[in-house]
């Protein structure tokens, strides 16, 4: 086998397939399936994944691989089919697909640099794209339009070389450690031989003939109370010695995690595990969904699943959203499972995630507990694979490529034959359809732990606050509940949806909004810099003290944004210590961690915040919960915005009276009326879901349909009008009659930094040709994408509509 089939680090169609490369003598055996190596490619040296090994290729005058990135592959047998399956699944590239599975560390960033003779002289154009130095990055080569042909003469021509530079920013941290060079015979006679006067030369001496073991550096001075100087002298004279240890950064490091031990079951969480049990005995495939309010003991549920497949020395998965990797979460597991859990959330640095991951990889653990991308785990025993809180949107990443947790879960879950558990206090449609067909194992908890009832919600309609003469924020029945919390030294959580209520600027007299000049949005107000921000490119500029359409004063920002609840609150109940939790206060490494322990531990009256105080919160004295406007989230355009308010209310809810002492919600809202606000007081998914259901198959939107959204970009309006009818049209003709196909149409966000965006929605329920055709198309517009800034994507599961 001495020819290695590549995949290229060059994401696009062209490129998008394994390239054969001569494996030379000095890596064979070295080479193999899954690691990284560098392959001369065009005239540059680029990184690439070996995805087979062969020992025949189409063609004869193949190049050698020039180098080797890993010792010991980096994707198993396994992820590297999974990879082929995502690109096919998601009509991505392969490289993407690889890359997306592996920690950032890993995704080694190289710099490439052209260097020239001094002495020669090059072609003109090629003169003044190096201006005058010696060195340029291969980066402006690329920009400058040279042609690669021209510059590949030139490197034959020995001219100009390419040099590369593989960086990886973050690897492997060390430590000193120093050790006996000589045996304790040598050390008492070096002991004695030693100057009286040095002293504590003679300690160190004297500590490595009683324990001759290797310590940390570190660890040696600080308990002889010395300096590097006497151990320096020490390792001169080679009666010691030091070397370099790998050590891990571990996040929980100083971290102490009280054991728990696990719970005896109730009755209906035996019920409830004993076919996950049996699933994994039988060594079957299965997807369960777990259906449960929240409290009701899913985690307990999950925690002795996994016990079961550690005993029987096999992994698991554990996925949870990010926003709910909170501490309390990451103690659960920790204090259950030890050091045998890896962590990966993104407040890790990049130095962290690799580090536990390579964990999972030298299998050092057993168990990973993680965000979405978690799901690519290299275990390769897996027993058990769980989604919590699997309705949340956090599961389908938005970018390249588009995939879904759920169906990565589902997919492995069949290739090591083992559960895949799902579970929620509110399952999405599509979930608790399938587990009503059958499709799924249904497994419901409806009791709450300790005979807890889930707390007693009231809708407060704002509309009736505002005819009564209250401009405030803050219903009198709000005001009057949290008052009496305070009173009682009780805790409150507001929750405030920051999506469509963050603070946009206008003018009084005129109406003018302040827009992004390169999106279409409202520019959002942020206080502390006194400056205008765009959420989507970052744009910003200073607060105008004067309307810019008609120069008016009386310019001001509206909207709710937490900053201004958190004065309004102030102003009211001067006496209340609030916390405040959005982007801006928990935007440096371990806020988040600190403003929640911070509450726990009482230092606060209430909790404020957005949408990242609503899950996996478990707080005893909380037995108030406020939801300021629970509209917000309604009037998104977008088929599921009923679904998300119900899963939200409900959520947010269950933040309340989980101990002792009762709890009670009150939800703000100008639609009272509103079939989602109203059962989500009641807790009512069935009857939900019910209705919700009736309202997709009357519109046909998922479940019963499938939807597939093309987006198309490009910073000319007309080019993408003309391109998305192209492939509407296209579409129409191809697809089979029970297909729709809908578009051209505007995007809701019309532009987006300078680019127009139109769209293309397609409802199908079976077009086993789509994934064809819409591969021709991209086929097809190759070159504009490549050369004119172009661009399509397509979402085979569209989650954000706009
Ligand atoms: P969920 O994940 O559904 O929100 P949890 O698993 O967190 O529910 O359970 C809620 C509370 O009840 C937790 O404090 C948990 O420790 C406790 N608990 C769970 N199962 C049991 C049990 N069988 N016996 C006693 N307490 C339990
Ligand atoms: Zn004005
Ligand atoms: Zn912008």
């Amino acid at each position: 086998m001495d020819i290695a089939r590549v995949v290229v680090d060059v994401p696009s169609s062209q490129t998008n397939r394994p390239f054969d490369y001569r494996v030379p003598d000095k890596f064979r055996g070295i080479v193999e399936k899954g690691v990284r190596v560098i392959v001369p490619f065009g005239p540059r040296k680029i990184m690439g994944y070996v995805v087979a090994m062969t020992n025949k290729s189409e063609f004869d005058r193949l190049k050698p691989i020039e180098d080797v990135l890993d010792l010991t592959p980096i994707l198993t047998e396994e992820l590297l089919d999974l990879g082929n399956w995502l690109t096919e699944q998601t009509l991505s590239f392969y490289i993407s697909s690889f890359q997306v599975m592996l920690p950032q560390v890993l995704k080694a960033k190289y710099k490439k640099e052209l260097w020239r003779q001094e002495e020669e002289l090059l072609p003109e154009n090629l003169e003044s794209l190096f201006g005058g130095r010696e060195v340029i990055e291969f980066e402006e080569f690329e920009q400058s339009g040279i042609s690669y042909h021209q510059l590949q003469k030139t490197i034959q021509e020995g001219i100009i070389d390419v040099h590369y530079e593989v960086k990886s920013r973050e690897t492997k941290k060390t430590t000193t450690m120093i050790q006996p060079e000589k045996d304790p015979v040598s050390l008492e006679e070096a002991f004695v031989d030693l100057p009286a006067q040095a002293k504590k030369q003679k300690e160190i001496v004297q500590y490595f003939i009683e324990a001759p073991e290797p310590v940390s550096q570190k660890f040696l001075l600080g308990q002889l109370g010395t300096t590097r100087a006497s151990l320096k002298s020490l390792l001169d004279k080679g009666l010691l010695k030091e070397f370099k240890q790998e050590i891990y950064r571990d996040p929980y490091e100083n971290k102490e995690f009280e054991r728990t031990e696990a719970f005896e079951l109730t009755d209906e969480q035996q019920e409830a595990i004993t076919p996950i049990l049996r699933c994994m005995e039988d060594g079957k495939h299965e997807v369960m969904l777990l259906h449960g309010v929240t409290g009701s003991g899913k985690t307990e549920i999950y925690l002795q699943s996994i016990q079961q497949v550690m005993d029987k020395g096999m992994e698991a998965i554990m996925l949870v959203p990010e926003i709910a990797l909170t501490p309390q979460m990451v103690e659960r597991f920790k204090g259950r499972f030890g050091s045998r859990v890896a962590v990966m959330h993104s407040a890790l640095s990049a130095g962290e995630k690799y580090d536990e991951w390579r964990k999972i990889q030298r299998k050092e653990v057993q168990v990973v507990v993680g965000a979405r991308s978690a799901i690519f785990a290299p275990f390769t025993k897996l027993g058990i694979i769980i989604i919590d809180e699997e309705h949340e949107t956090s599961y389908k990443q938005e970018d390249h490529p588009r995939y879904h947790a759920r169906d990565i879960a589902i997919q492995r879950g069949i290739k090591h034959n083992c559960p895949v558990v799902l579970g929620s206090a509110t399952p999405t449609l599509e979930s608790f359809a399938r587990a009503k067909k059958g499709n799924y194992q249904l497994l419901t908890l409806s009791k709450r732990m300790n005979d807890a009832t889930m707390p007693e919600v009231e809708v407060v309609d704002m509309r009736d606050e505002l005819h009564a003469g209250n401009r405030s924020m803050f219903s009198r029945a709000l005001m009057e509940k949290i008052t009496d919390r305070l009173k009682r030294k009780e805790q409150v959580v507001l929750f405030l949806n920051r999506r469509g209520y963050s603070t946009f600027v206008m003018c009084r007299d005129c109406g003018h909004v302040i827009e992004c000049p390169h999106c279409d949005i409202a520019l959002t107000y942020h206080r502390r810099q006194e400056k205008l921000k765009c959420h989507y490119c970052s744009y910003e500029e200073p607060m105008p003290s004067r309307c810019p359409e008609c120069d008016s004063e009386t310019i001001r920002y509206f909207g709710t944004g937490t900053q201004k609840v958190e004065e309004n609150l102030q102003q009211h109940l001067p006496e209340a210590r609030v916390i405040r939790m959005d982007v801006d206060t928990t935007r440096r490494k371990g806020a988040h961690e600190k403003l929640l322990s911070q509450f726990g531990a009482g230092e606060a009256d209430i909790l404020l915040g957005t949408q990242m105080i609503a899950k996996g919160l478990d707080f005893e004295n909380v037995t108030l919960v406020g939801v300021l406007t629970a509209d917000s989230l309604l009037n998104l355009p977008d088929f599921r915005a009923a679904e998300k308010t119900f899963q939200l209310l409900t959520q947010v809810s269950g933040r309340a009276g989980r101990h002792l002492k009762p709890g009670e919600v009150v939800v703000q809202t100008y639609t009272p009326e509103h079939y989602s606000v109203e059962m989500a007081s009641e807790y009512d998914y069935e009857r939900f879901f019910n209705h919700e259901m009736k309202l997709r198959k009357a519109f046909q939107y998922p479940p019963y349909f499938f939807l597939t959204l093309i987006t198309v970009s490009h910073p000319n309006q007309l080019k993408v009008q003309e391109v998305t009818q192209k492939i509407c049209k296209f579409m129409k003709t191809k697809l089979s009659e029970e297909a729709t196909v809908l578009g051209p149409t505007p995007s809701a966000l019309t532009r987006i930094k300078d680019r127009y965006r139109f769209q293309c929605m397609i409802k199908y329920k079976q077009e086993p040709e789509q994934r064809k055709l819409l591969k021709r198309i991209l086929h097809y517009y190759d070159d504009e994408i490549r050369q004119d800034d172009l661009q399509i994507s397509i979402d085979f599961q569209p989650y954000q509509l706009m």
